[in-house]
């Protein structure tokens, strides 16, 4: 869009600026979120704040402001922007400081938030997509939503010269989620998830799926399941801020199933949209 918040003002983007010894940029010492804006609005905001508290909290770098006023930020963006339909990114890093590794004592956390456009996928969403699979090759707090990201870069390259839309992650055969979204399978009416512990992202899309899987009386085991379950899944699917719900249906280019969008994901997009 056309406007960056720092955190104090709204700036054009043009006149934004990152300090080259911002450690987000040298050390990849940040945090993130993406949210998704529907109709204007943010799209279960409290999730994702949490989210972002959370992975401040655990890599000790301090809020500039509170939620209510980093809330109040980001809406003013989304208002300045006209956005509609699209996405907001926010990241927070250490800040700025001479490159050395231990924390700066004098750093002040650097916060910037810029808005995007962003479609619905509907026709992904219609028909389904296909994922590659790929060696889980991260850290062990993947749980933490920071910046370092390039694991999950190099995987969605591959992904990408593959065909495909995106690359789930394994560690030794078990699935962990993809490299920007969770994932889901079904197998006789239940649906199994990757437990929400170290090893991947809390996704909020995965919550609100959870959330949905009961109301609507959905059995769901929060357990691994392996690369060989996936192949043998009646049904799977990504979970994500931008993906929704969106079936899959191929997976290392076999078909999951008979290759078509399953009646679970069908029940979960429709009571996502209504959500929407
Ligand atoms: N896992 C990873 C690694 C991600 O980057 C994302 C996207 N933020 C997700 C899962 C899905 O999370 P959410 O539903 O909050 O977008």
């Amino acid at each position: 869009g056309k406007y960056v918040w720092n955190g104090e003002r709204l700036l054009n983007r043009a006149e934004a600026s990152v300090d080259v010894e911002d450690r987000g940029h040298t050390f990849g010492d940040g945090i993130y979120e993406v949210f998704r804006v529907y109709g204007g609005k943010t799209f279960e905001p409290e999730l994702h704040w949490a989210r972002f508290e959370r992975s401040a909290r655990e890599l000790r770098i301090e809020l500039p402001l509170p939620i209510a006023e980093l809330e109040r930020g980001v809406e003013e963006l989304i208002e300045a922007d006209g956005l509609a339909e699209g996405i907001v990114y926010l990241q927070l890093t250490r800040g700025a400081a001479p490159r050395a590794h231990p924390f700066p004592a004098e750093a002040r956390p650097a916060l910037t938030a810029f808005a995007k456009p962003l479609e619905r996928p509907l026709s992904a969403l219609e028909s389904g997509t296909s994922v590659i699979t790929r060696p889980d090759i991260r850290w062990l707090r993947c749980d933490i939503k920071s910046l370092n990201l390039l694991p999950n870069v190099l995987a969605k390259q591959e992904a990408s010269e593959a065909g495909a839309s995106e690359a789930v992650l394994h560690r030794d055969g078990v699935v962990t989620e993809g490299s920007s979204s969770n994932i889901a399978i079904a197998k006789d009416g239940v649906v199994r998830t990757h437990p929400a512990n170290n090893l991947i992202l809390h996704g909020v899309t995965r919550a609100v799926a959870l959330r949905l899987a009961a109301e609507l009386d959905i059995r769901v085991n929060e357990e691994p399941f392996t690369l060989d379950e996936l192949y043998a899944a009646d049904e799977a699917f990504l979970l994500g801020t931008t993906v929704e719900v969106m079936p899959i249906v191929r997976v290392d280019g076999r078909t999951v199933a008979n290759g078509v969008p399953g009646p679970i994901a069908r029940k979960l997009q429709a009571a996502f949209a209504k959500r929407i």
